[in-house]
């Protein structure tokens, strides 16, 4: 293979950090960029469910979603084995994500400064680097006459990465809103800047690092290896100059593959994602002594901390409307191509809510009275900061404490939630904003199931209660006239009876 050994900067990887700090740092030209990504280059594939919004949910479980496994070994999940979807490939789990980009309110930004010691990151300072990196195109919404989003062109730049207006509204949509509006949850032409609160169609970010990567590729100073799998760095004392890779192509047609070594004279970047990292982290010698592999010199003790990760609970309902489920009849799917069809748009409802929107009094003030016993332990938060910050949301009335997501498509991953074919679907997910569980264990390469690890999901009861009580309120909502009747929607999975969390002590 043709390429210098030696550059400038060697970025591992090409996911979505990777690719957009390669795509700015070959802005100069005097400088050389190698980027050694694991998984293949989809760009000019014939796999177009990666470019094509409406199919975003496509992508789950394909060749570039690498699958890692959650094996919870303690708490309420502890008898499953949880899928967590994760990109393999140029761009990461971008090939993969749902391409919002939703912005926080002002309260937690500035809490990664107050609370957590980062200081330069306040809600003030955001905004200078979204404007950087982004745009709002003002498509013509059709359908979304009686309820367009009205986001404020102030806060986007001329930055690459588009946010896009949806142009396409699926029927349920009215039917949502009103059913919404009757829990308490007024329709927010604001959503998603922030003020998330109320219900709102997503404005679309197409997130797409290998679009942000598309005006470098082919620059004489930017090299991409894919289908290298970066492994143990190379210091000189104690500055990381090299890395040693696997070239993938070369091994699967048996010509060599084995220990190549790609230089840095200016910086390593180590961005694999949250699960690699950490890894190639502890096989070069940075880590706790009992994580780096006998024979690997420690360079720094690092003893690291357990991973946390937002769980989602997802609920299957039936709908007499038409959902995107009707593009599994090709005659729909070809008729439906077009620029402001369902394709068009990856169509998400969001709401944002805090515990007295969907929670009972003293449910609240049981988790807060759980919360003052909550200790940092490697199955709950291991940061103190962070524990003291999340028990003090607990008590703001402001605070997001979970996310709510309705999609108008069936979801064939939900155990027990097989579309029956010709019927049409909808799902919720329900996402935990704050989560109290916390990972023990490392990614281990070597599960049952391949890339296993342990987040312990659902470990502190605290999160179940959230949890609990985000499905009880998704139950209220379809229980709506506006869902039941106008909407025809029925409850799949979890049926209608009683929740295990809510029959057995949890
Ligand atoms: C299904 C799904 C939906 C999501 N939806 C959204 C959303 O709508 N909005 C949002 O903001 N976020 C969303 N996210 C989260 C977001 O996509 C991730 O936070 C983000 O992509 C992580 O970027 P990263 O660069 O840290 O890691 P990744 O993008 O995951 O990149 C890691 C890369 O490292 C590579 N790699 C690993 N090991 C090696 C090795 N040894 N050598 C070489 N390469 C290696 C992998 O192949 C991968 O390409 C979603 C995530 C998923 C999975």
């Amino acid at each position: 293979m043709a390429f210098s050994l030696l550059f400038d900067y060697v970025i591992i990887s090409g996911g979505t950090a990777g690719v957009a700090l390669a795509a700015r740092l070959a802005e100069d030209t005097s400088v050389s960029i190698c980027i050694l990504e694991a998984g293949k280059d989809y760009a000019d594939s014939e796999n177009e469910d990666v470019k094509i919004p409406g199919k975003y949910m496509a992508n789950l479980g394909r060749e570039w979603d690498e699958g890692i496994f959650n094996v919870p070994k303690a708490g309420a999940a502890s008898d499953r084995v949880l899928y967590n979807p994760r990109g393999k490939g140029l761009g990461g789990s971008s090939l993969l994500n749902f391409m919002q980009l939703i912005r926080a309110p002002v309260s937690e930004y500035d809490a990664l400064a107050a609370s957590l010691g980062a200081t330069d990151w306040t809600a003030a300072e955001f905004p200078k680097y979204f404007k950087k990196s982004q745009h709002l195109t003002k498509n013509q919404p059709a359908g979304n006459q009686v309820h367009p989003l009205t986001s404020d062109p102030a806060l986007y730049g001329s930055g690459p990465i588009p946010n896009t207006v949806p142009v396409y509204t699926p029927d349920i949509a009215t039917h949502y809103y009103t059913a919404c509006k009757a829990v308490g949850m007024p329709f927010n032409p604001v959503g998603g800047s922030g003020n998330n609160g109320g219900v709102w169609p997503a404005l679309a970010a197409n997130i797409q690092p290998t679009e942000c990567l598309a005006p470098m590729r082919g620059a004489k100073n930017l090299t991409v290896i894919t289908e290298a799998h970066a492994g143990r760095n190379l210091f000189t004392g104690s500055r990381a100059t090299g890395v040693q890779f696997q070239d993938q192509k070369e091994s699967a047609t048996g010509t060599s593959g084995e220990g190549r070594t790609v230089h840095a004279k200016r910086e390593v970047v180590l961005c694999a994602g949250v699960f690699h990292t950490p890894r190639l982290l502890e096989i070069s010698g940075i880590g706790g002594r009992a994580y780096i592999p006998d024979g690997v010199p420690q360079i720094v003790d690092l003893p690291g901390n357990a991973t946390e990760d937002h769980p989602s609970v997802l609920c299957l309902c039936e709908t007499s409307l038409d959902s995107y489920d009707v593009l599994e009849d090709p005659r729909h799917y070809r008729a439906r191509t077009k620029d402001t069809g369902p394709l068009s748009t990856a169509t998400l409802f969001y709401s944002y809510l805090p515990l007295k929107a969907f929670m009972d009094p003293t449910k609240i003030t049981e988790i807060q009275r759980l919360a003052q016993h909550a200790a940092v332990q490697n199955t709950d938060i291991t940061s103190p900061r962070t524990l003291e910050l999340f028990k003090k949301w607990l008590h703001d009335e402001e605070t997001y404490q979970l996310e709510l997501i309705m999609v108008p498509m069936g979801l064939p991953i939900l155990p027990g939630g097989e579309a029956v074919p010709g019927k049409r679907y909808i799902f919720f997910s329900i996402v935990l904003m704050h989560p109290f569980s916390c990972g023990p264990e490392r990614a281990s390469p070597t599960g049952a199931h391949g890339l296993e690890v342990d987040l312990a999901l659902l470990g502190n009861a605290i999160d179940v209660q959230i949890l609990t009580a985000g499905v009880q309120f998704v139950r209220k909502v379809i229980e709506q006239d506006a869902m039941k009747t106008g909407a025809g929607v029925r409850a799949v999975v979890p049926g209608p009876g009683p929740l295990d969390t809510e029959t057995a002590d949890a």
